[in-house]
Order: C-alpha cells, then structure tokens, then sequence
C-alpha cells in the first residue's frame, strides 16, 4: 500500500516558515538581517500592535533589481553564497535564502526597492502564494518591506501570539542587540505614532552603549580588548565590584553576529566568579573574532547559535581575555575583593518586628520543648545536625537522613510568606534615605510600564525624571537600600510573562530568590533550626518556587545496608 505523497507546495510552504518565523520579532530580525547584509546606514522599524497588524522596515541599502525582487522570493534564492564551498566562510547574517519566501508565506507583504534614487524602483505585492502586483514606482535607493497580517492563513500560530506590550518588547530587545553590533548604522523604532527610540550613528561601540543603556553604565564597565593569532575579543563588561543579580544583561557577539552560546557564557561566568560577590554575574558586551572556517553559523533554524570546532580553545582565549582585563582594571594587587566576607543580614529587620507571624524567633536549642512555635504544633521538630560544605544543613528525619539545600530552603519559606503578605497587600514599604537614581534602557522601560502596577502593588515607587533616568523613591522594606535598585532591576524582567498569575508568582519568586540566604553562607545553628522548622509549615517542602528540589534523604535502611549492619 503506498502511503505517501508530496505535499502540495503551499502546505510545505507554510511547515517551512514555521521553522524560521515564530512571532513579529523573528519578521523584524530576519528583514533587519537583510538590511545590514544590505549595507544599509539607517535602518527604520515600525511596528504596529506590537508587529501583529503590521512591521515595515525601511533601508537604504543597496537595493534590488526587478529580477532580483522577483527572485527574492523564490525558496533558497539568495545572493549571498553560492556554492557549498562557500558554507565553510559565511560572512554575511543571511546565507540560506528562506526568510523572503517564509514571511510572504504567512502574510501580506509588499516590497518597494530600488538600486538608485529615481523612477526605476520596482514594487511587488503578495498574499501568501500569489503576486497581486509588480509595478514601476519612484523610490528612493533602498529597500521598504511591509508585512500586514502574519499569520493571517495560520490561524494556529496566531493564537500563540502574546500581547502587544510582550511582542513588542521582543522587537525591543533584539534591535537594542542589533544596535549594538552595528554603531555605525542609525537605527530607529517606531510603534504606532510613538517613537521607542533612534539611535543616530556613531563610530565606536561605547558611544552605542551609552546611548542604548545612558549615562550610568559607562563607569560600571570596562574595555575588554585582546588579540592571540587568529582570535580576538573586543567589548566592555562590568568592571567589579559592580554586577548584577542575573544573567540577563550578557550579550556576545560572534563576527559581529549576535548569539547565545554556552560556552562563552561559562567563560565569562568563570573569570568573574573570584571578582564578583556571591551570586552576582558581570554584565557583558563582547565580540569574538575568529576565522569564518573555525565556526559553523549554519546549524540553527534562526541562526542564532554557533558550533565552534574547538570549542575549548575558545573559552580558554575568553576566559584569559577577561582575566587579563580584569587584572589591568582592577590592579593585580587588589583581586579578589569579593573575599571580603560580605554580612548578610540574615532575617529582614521588619519581619524581626513580628515575631510570631513572621520572623526569626530567637531560642535557645533548650527551649523548643517548654514554648514549642505556635504553628507548629502537629509537626515533630527534626533535629539539626549541621551544616555541610557551608551549603547544605544535615537533620535528622524519623528514619531518614535529610540534607537540605539551605538557599532552595529559604527561598521556599520567603516565598510562602510572601504569597501571604502579597494576599493581604501588606507590604512593608520603605522610603528611600536619597531617591535612587538611575536610566533605563527602552527595553527595560517597556517593561516597566508593562508591569509598573504589579511592581507599585510590591511597593516600589518610581518617578520619571526625563529621558531615560528614573529615580527609585520606595521600595518593599524586606531587604536593604543599597540591593535595591539591584533587585528592582531583577524584577523587570520578570514582568515580561504574558499572564498576570505567572508574572506575580515570578516576581515573587525572584523576591524570594534574591532575600533568600545564599549558597557557601555560614549559618549559626539557631537559623539552621528555624529554616528547618519554617520548611516544614510550607506549602511544599520538597520544591522550591522555582522547581528545584530541597531536600534529599537518605533512609535508615540505607545507610545500615551499607555498613552491613541490615537485618536480613
Ligand atoms: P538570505 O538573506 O538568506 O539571502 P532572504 O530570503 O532573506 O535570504 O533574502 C533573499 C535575497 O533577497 C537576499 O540574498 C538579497 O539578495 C535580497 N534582499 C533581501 N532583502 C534585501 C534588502 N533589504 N536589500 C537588498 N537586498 C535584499
Ligand atoms: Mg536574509
């Protein structure tokens, strides 16, 4: 019986641009791409409902011809490779010849392009598979491409779409990291009538960064710049003891193409783990060279990771890169400040107020038996027996041995109180000693708006004062003033979910996360037997808000097994 058939080319079409076009950004990515390719100097992106109505992007590249316009459209028609050979020495963001036929496969799109200013343009308009028109225009040297609905014939992928605000902050951020890449092109956002931000040109990458993240982050970064034979870094990264409390601003480059990649997270992580406090990641701008032979681009639908052949060998050169810079900012007598023994204010002053509610009841290990904690009355306390390799407090179960991850732990209990004090909207606020001011970048400033009300229902009070800077007035009294600002910047990532009930119980979480004690802290026996108490009134005992677990046993039997003390 034979079973198979071709599918029909419009069906094959659409499963095609499903693989490259996921949502507005993935459009505006892919014609930006082209752009650039284009060697466009100004770029212009506007966006309207968030990209889900309509995107136009606007260049003055080179431009096309009638024939290539026509061409574009074509699956694999490309003007950027043109042989296999070629596969092994991509210099350009594109190379595959998919996005044109993708995009016009799942929308309405119209091309306007011309290869010099004057009336020889060519405009082509098309719906899904069909050509409505090709016409003559006057157009200036460039390319304008317009896509109106998307997704209009798959109804499915529609529905995925999110909100505006989240599909426009997607658009935010992957310009704000093309930008980045490429100073010497203007690049400007559009949304609706509002204008998000236009960057004009410039000629160095630290004059982009200012203008993309203002005036502060110069002093918190420094110069990355490192050559060893066919490899080079070149960029700005924190410069210590500032970080931040996420991974979330780290942005690497690979010949000049924005990706995520493992390893050059891991070398970046590593070379600042002695400069940095506890938990606390550098923020990263950082282009790596390397010969176009040592690195496949080809090996991801949206192009945006990278295989390294050797992939050792490069996070041994970024991590000495770093090192180097590092070591020259700081002095090399001065490394590792973060050895100073940071004091963690373990409970929050507030909650200390409160005793029974609350917060950490002081008590002798004596006492427990005569003023047991009111709430804790069903549940039998289990003994601690101490705290291992300064991460984990081992405690004594009926016939287990439990060790408990002492972060996972707290954060656990922080964020039930939490939940509760959020329920009751009682959070304790604290009003600044000196307004906190700072700038935002427009990503973050999109954010902000998006979840300014559930941010205010925490209990922080941001005013704007012009431009980008914005002055943090109050903030939740359950951690100090100088985290602040830090946790708050935390926070604005989080409200990025599209549902209300995951942004709140991320926010929350995250609060949770960042008060929590952390990992490799020394914890005096009282405390150890406080979290142990308060972590088994939870919610849930065996899992952190972050679906991690907390506690790993080891029964009796186990242990008696192995020192064949078993009673057969
Ligand atoms: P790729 O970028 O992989 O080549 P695309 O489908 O994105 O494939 O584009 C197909 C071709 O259309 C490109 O190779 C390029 O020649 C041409 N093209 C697309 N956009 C532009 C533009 N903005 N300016 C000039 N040429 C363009
Ligand atoms: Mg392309």
């Amino acid at each position: 019986m034979n079973r198979i058939t071709i599918l029909p080319s419009d069906v094959s079409q659409k499963i095609a641009a499903g693989e490259v076009i996921e949502r507005p950004f993935s459009v505006v990515k892919e014609l930006v791409e082209n752009s650039l390719d284009a060697q466009a100097t100004e770029i212009k992106v506007e966006i309207v409902e968030g990209g889900k109505r309509l995107l136009r992007v606007t260049d003055n590249g080179y431009g096309m011809s009638r024939d290539d316009a026509l061409l574009a459209f074509e699956r694999h028609s490309t003007s950027k490779i043109s042989t296999e050979a070629d596969l092994d020495h991509i210099r350009t963001l594109g190379f595959r010849g998919e996005a044109l036929p993708s995009i016009s496969a799942v929308s309405h799109i119209i091309l306007q392009t011309s290869e010099k200013n004057g009336s020889s343009g060519t405009l082509i308009e098309r719906e899904g598979e069909e050509v409505h028109r090709v016409e003559d225009i006057a157009f200036p040297q460039g390319t304008s491409i317009e896509v109106a609905d998307l997704f209009f014939n798959l109804p499915v992928r529609k529905k995925f779409l999110r909100s505006e605000r989240s599909e426009l902050g997607q658009v935010v951020k992957y310009l704000t990291q093309a930008a980045l890449a490429s100073p010497e092109v203007r690049i400007s956002l559009y949304h609706g009538k509002r204008k998000v931000f236009d960057y004009p040109r410039v000629g160095q990458l630290k004059e982009r960064i200012f203008q993309v993240h203002g005036g502060d982050i110069i002093d918190r970064i420094l110069e990355v710049d490192y050559k060893d034979g066919h490899l080079a870094l070149f960029g700005y990264a924190s410069r210590p003891p500032t970080g931040r409390r996420d991974r979330k601003q780290q942005f690497f480059y690979v010949n000049n193409r924005p990706v995520k990649d493992k390893t050059l997270q891991a070398a970046l992580n590593q070379s600042y783990k002695s400069f940095l406090e506890k938990d606390h990641f550098a923020e990263a701008f950082l282009f790596l060279s390397l010969p176009l032979f040592d690195v496949d681009v080809n090996v991801h639908p949206t192009k945006t990771e990278v295989k390294f052949i050797d992939s050792s060998a490069i996070f041994r050169f970024v991590h000495r890169s770093l090192e180097q810079a590092l070591l020259k900012a700081m002095g090399v007598k001065e490394i590792y400040p973060s050895q100073k023994e940071k004091t963690h204010e373990f409970f929050v002053s507030e909650f200390q107020k409160t005793p029974t509610s609350f917060g950490f009841k002081k008590r002798r290990p004596d006492e427990q038996a005569l003023f047991p904690f009111p709430k804790s009355e069903k549940i039998e306390a289990i003994p601690v027996l101490g705290q291992y390799s300064n991460m984990y407090i081992v405690a004594a179960g009926k016939d287990e041995l439990l060790i408990i991850d002492q972060h996972n732990a707290h954060e656990r209990v922080l964020f039930d109180r939490y939940v509760e004090i959020d329920s009751q909207k009682k959070w304790p606020q604290k009003l600044a000693l000196l307004p906190i001011v700072f700038d935002l970048s427009p990503s973050q400033i999109e954010n902000f708006e998006g979840g300014r009300e559930l941010l205010e229902g925490l209990g922080f009070r941001l005013e704007e004062m012009g431009g980008r800077s914005y002055a943090l007035k109050e903030y939740p009294g359950i951690f100090k003033e100088d985290e602040a600002k830090d946790i708050f910047l935390s926070l604005l990532e989080d409200v990025q979910e599209e549902r209300i009930e995951d942004k709140k119980h991320k926010l929350l979480a995250t609060l949770a996360c960042k008060t929590a004690v952390k990992a490799g802290e020394v914890l005096t026996r009282e405390k150890m037997e406080y979290l142990v108490d308060e972590l088994f009134k939870t919610s849930n005992f065996s899992l952190c808000p972050h679906g991690r677990p907390i506690t790993v046993k080891i029964q009796k039997g186990e242990i008696e097994k192995g020192l064949k003390r078993a009673k057969n």
